[in-house]
């Protein structure tokens, strides 16, 4: 079953099977919680060389409150946030799931950064916390 999403204004797309998909997490950084506007990030992990990509994103590569370098990537048109991904990582994807055309299979397996959750979007509560990062995911 091939999953499809993109951008808000179309210029990029993706697709991938949903059976390649590793897990999905919400993630409650800061560094999240800034590049997208809200609580919190919510990632599917695809591994690389199962997602298919059409269109242009632009990335912005930070060092995490870990010491990982993370890129994230977004159209430059119309700045929707599509994915990251880990420096030294680069077998895995983190697709964001409110990108997907359809997204009700998704289940969240464990939340990230639940140290800086903040009350309004606090951690999943039927699901595994991590304070910070798992240290495997
Ligand atoms: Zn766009
Ligand atoms: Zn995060």
């Amino acid at each position: 079953m091939s999953e499809k999403g993109g951008c808000l204004c179309g210029q990029f797309s993706y697709s991938f099977p949903r059976e390649a998909v590793v897990s999905a997490h919400h993630c409650h950084c800061t560094d999240c919680q800034k590049m997208t506007g809200s609580g919190k990030a919510t990632i599917i992990m695809v591994p690389t060389q199962t997602l298919e990509m059409a269109g242009e994103l632009k990335t912005f590569t930070v060092t995490g409150t870990d010491g990982g370098r993370v890129t994230r990537a977004f159209c430059p048109t119309c700045g929707s946030q599509i994915l990251s991904y880990l420096e030294g990582r680069d077998a895995l994807k983190f697709v964001k799931a409110g990108t997907l055309e359809q997204s009700d299979w998704v289940t969240i397996s464990s939340s990230f950064w639940a140290t800086t959750a903040r009350s309004w979007d606090p951690v999943k509560a039927d699901a595994q916390a991590f304070e910070t990062n798992p240290s495997s995911v």
